[in-house]
C-alpha cells in the first residue's frame, strides 16, 4: 500500500505529496515543526506536542489556520489511512508560498503536512550496550540568535554537528552552547546521573525541552530518582556514572562513551535501565 501524506485536509499518495518551491519552508527554512510516535494506534504526548507545536509557530508569528483538536484528529486520520499502530509522524507547518524575498507577511497561507510512517529504529545493540558520541566543534545556536524552544525547520546548526559526528563514526553528536557548558545532542536531550541524582541542562542552556526528557524527568521523580535541571560542563559528562540521551524516535539510549572517555563501567547503568523500563511502560499505558 502505498503511504498517503496528509496536505492542508487532503490526503495525497506519497509520490504526489508535493509543496511549492515558492514555499518558504524550501527557501529559508521558515515553519516549525514536531516529531511524534504513535504506540499500539495511540500518539504519545499528542497534547505536548501539539503544544509545542503551537508555541514554536506563536515564536515567529506563524498562525496555524486549524484548532489544536482540527490537528489532532488530522493526525489520527492520517495514521488510520496509513493502517499505523506503531510509527512516527512528523508535522510540518511551513510559511506557505510567497515571493523570493523574506517577508513572511508575502506568504498567506501556511501549509500543513501530515507523514505518517514506520519507524527506523536505532539498532537494538544501541539500546544494550550503549552509544559511543563525540562532541562536536560546532557550538549550538546562540539562544539569543534562535530561541532553542522554536522546533524550526531550520536544522542547519544541528546538521553541521552531525556531519561532524558522522565522520566520528557516531549516530549522535554531543553540542556545547557559547558560553561552552553542554547543551543537547543533534536530535536528542542528554541526561547524567551522579551521586545517584538525574542531571539535564536546563532550557535556558540553549537546548529543545524535549517532550521525552519532560516524561523521563516525571518517571524519575516518581520513582524516587531525584532529578535536576542543572548546567554542566563536558568535565561533568566524562565523569558522570551513567548517560544517556532522550527524543520521540530514539526514546531512551543509553551513551557508553563520550569523546573516548568511558562512562561508569562502560555498560548501561542501573538507573539508564530504570528510566527505560519505565518509559516502555508509560508509552503504553
Ligand atoms: N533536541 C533536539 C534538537 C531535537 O530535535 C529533539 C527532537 N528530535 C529533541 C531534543 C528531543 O525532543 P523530543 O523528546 O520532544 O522528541
Amino acid at each position: 500500500m502505498t503511504l498517503k501524506v496528509y496536505i492542508n485536509g487532503t490526503l495525497y499518495n506519497k509520490e504526489d505529496a508535493k509543496v511549492s518551491v515558492y514555499d518558504h519552508g524550501f527557501l529559508y527554512g521558515d515553519g516549525v515543526f514536531e516529531g511524534m510516535r504513535s504506540y499500539a494506534g495511540s500518539v504519545f504526548r499528542m497534547k505536548e506536542h501539539l503544544d509545542r507545536l503551537w508555541d514554536s509557530a506563536e515564536r515567529i508569528q506563524l498562525e496555524i489556520p486549524m484548532t489544536k483538536e482540527e490537528m489532532s484528529d488530522a493526525v489520527n486520520a492520517t495514521l488510520a489511512a496509513n493502517e499505523i499502530e506503531d510509527g512516527y509522524i512528523r508535522l510540518v507547518i511551513s510559511r506557505g508560498e510567497g515571493t523570493l524575498g523574506l517577508d513572511p507577511n508575502k506568504c498567506p497561507t501556511p501549509n500543513i503536512v501530515i507523514i505518517t510512517d514506520f519507524i527506523t529504529l536505532y539498532p537494538e545493540e544501541f539500546y544494550q550496550n550503549g552509544l559511543e558520541i563525540v562532541t562536536a566543534k560546532t557550538i549550538r545556536n546562540h539562544p539569543g540568535a534562535l530561541d532553542p524552544r522554536i522546533k524550526s525547520l531550520n536544522y542547519l546548526n544541528n546538521i553541521l554537528a552531525k556531519i561532524e559526528g558522522l565522520a566520528a563514526v557516531c549516530v549522535e553528536t554531543l553540542m556545547l552552547n557559547h558560553q561552552g557548558e553542554v547543551a543537547e545532542c543533534t536530535g536528542d536531550n542528554i541526561f547524567i546521573v551522579r551521586d545517584g541524582k538525574l542531571l539535564t541542562p536546563p532550557v535556558e542552556a540553549g537546548v529543545l525541552e524535549g517532550i521525552t526528557r519532560g516524561a523521563v524527568m516525571e518517571l524519575a521523580a516518581g520513582d524516587g530518582i531525584q532529578v535536576m535541571e542543572s548546567r554542566m560542563t563536558l568535565d561533568d559528562v566524562y565523569s558522570a556514572a551513567e548517560v544517556f540521551l532522550t527524543g520521540s524516535a530514539a526514546e531512551i539510549v543509553p551513551v557508553i562513551k563520550v569523546d573516548g572517555n568511558q562512562i561508569g563501567d562502560g555498560i548501561p547503568g542501573l538507573i539508564t535501565r530504570r528510566i527505560a523500563d519505565l518509559y516502555t511502560q508509560l508509552r503504553v499505558s
